[in-house]
């Protein structure tokens, strides 16, 4: 697809490579506004709390398995992922990195890696060599997912990254530059697209179950403790960017997305910073953005770090509503349709999400199948979050080009 100008509903569906048009969209620098008090490198941190380590190693079910390095051993990555490798038909762990020796030896150990299939970031280049490892995946903090995906394509391997994809479209690029050179997969985590609640949301409303869409309200917030950018990467600028909104803002993002099918066509969006909040000292507390669609449909997307908890997505339509709330967690979703053919829906376990996901990456990796998530849904996605920081910033809607990139 390379030279050719994707529509809007191309960057919907984002599966194909973006194009060298699109690559060259007018960058808007992500919030310039906020200042980080430190560069974004590699650092061991102690084992997490409330990790049960397995009691005995998993097993590659097939030959043609992906054999998956895992980077960075952090909460996401022990205590939802490597367990979840057990479930898969085609991924198995090959090897672990990380900067802390006793979580090197703890986990290793647990899960059944051979001791020179445990590296430490400094050793990393050495994975090059390891025949073992076929891909590796990125759970590291996201102001070092560009850096170690693109040192992972130059060691020949695939990689699957944790979102969001980056924090600035530019990185998201040279991710994307770096896969292309290597000839090897790219491929965002972003887990929903693999949960049956959410995969069903998105039949349903492509059905028009609820008629046309209208509106789209989306939330994810919690209150987060005390805290601040030298003892907490969420809150540190270089390692998080502005926070809520690239950590689980995302979601809701991602969800105003695929539930319309359309890539908005102008953002109107306001941030908010407490001062003398040691949390807040580098990111917002809240996000909130107002978006139009071509077809007339609008989205109100709102995330926060310092309310209670909540995560919904809701889409009003001429005949009806979809309720989803929980909408994106781990487990436990609720969906319901309101109006025309009301009911509760309950398609099957949403914890399925994870092992699907990442046998759906092996997939790619052995039969070069689709990816349904890639790096160019990635981009688009850091376009949009780029152009509420733009609106934000500018305090003004900001008109999008069909890639997402803000229109000057
Ligand atoms: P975490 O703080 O629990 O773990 C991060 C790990 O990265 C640390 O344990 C450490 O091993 C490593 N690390 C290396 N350098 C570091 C540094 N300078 N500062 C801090 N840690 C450093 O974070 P997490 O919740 O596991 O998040 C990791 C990634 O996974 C992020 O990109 C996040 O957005 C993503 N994530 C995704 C989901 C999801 O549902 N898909 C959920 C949680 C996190």
């Amino acid at each position: 697809m390379v030279g050719i100008v994707m529509t809007r509903r191309g960057f919907i569906d984002a599966s194909g490579a973006a194009s060298a048009a699109s690559l060259a969209a007018i960058a808007v620098p992500a919030l310039a506004v906020l200042e980080a008090s430190s560069s974004a490198r590699v650092m061991g941190q102690p084992m997490p709390d409330g990790v049960k380590l397995p009691s005995t190693p998993g097993r590659r079910k097939r030959a043609d398995s992906v054999g998956i390095a895992i980077v960075g051993l952090g909460g996401y990555a022990l205590n939802q992922m490597m367990p979840r490798f057990a479930e898969t038909e085609r991924t198995h762990i090959a090897a672990i990195v990380s900067g802390s020796p006793d979580k090197l030896q703890r986990v290793g150990d647990a899960y059944g890696i051979p001791p020179d299939a445990r590296y430490s970031y400094e050793a990393y280049p050495k994975i090059a060599s390891d025949k073992r490892i076929d891909a590796v995946y990125i759970v590291l903090p996201t102001g070092l997912h560009a850096e170690w995906a693109i040192r992972a394509f130059a060691a020949g391997k695939h990689v699957l990254c944790e979102k969001p994809m980056a924090l600035s479209s530019a990185d998201c690029e040279r991710m994307i530059a770096a896969s292309r050179r290597a000839d090897r997969k790219l491929m965002i985590a972003y887990r929903s697209h693999f949960e049956p609640y959410n995969l069903e949301a998105m039949q349903l409303m492509k059905q028009k179950a609820i008629g046309d869409i209208r509106l789209v309200r989306t939330e994810q917030s919690s209150r987060m403790g005390p805290t601040s950018p030298s003892k907490n990467w969420r809150v540190n600028r270089a390692l998080a960017g502005g926070g809520p909104l690239e950590d689980y803002g995302i979601y809701g993002l991602q969800s105003a997305l695929y539930l319309t099918g359309e890539m908005p066509e102008s953002i109107s969006a306001t941030t908010f910073r407490p001062t003398g909040d040691a949390r807040f000292a580098e990111i917002f507390a809240h996000v909130s953005s107002q978006w139009r669609f071509p077809s007339g449909a609008v989205a109100q997307l709102v995330t926060s770090y310092d309310s209670a908890g909540v995560n919904f997505a809701q889409v009003r339509g001429t005949a009806g509503a979809l309720m989803m709330d929980p909408a994106t967690s781990y487990s436990g979703q609720k969906m319901r349709l309101e109006g025309r053919d009301a009911r509760e829906l309950a398609p099957c376990d949403p914890t399925v999400q994870f092992a699907r996901q990442l046998d759906h990456f092996a997939d790619a990796v052995r039969d070069n199948v689709v990816i349904r998530t890639p790096g160019e849904m990635g981009l688009r996605d850091l376009r949009l979050i780029e152009a509420v920081y733009a609106s934000a910033k500018a305090g003004r809607t900001v008109s999008l080009a069909s890639d997402g990139s803000v229109r000057r």
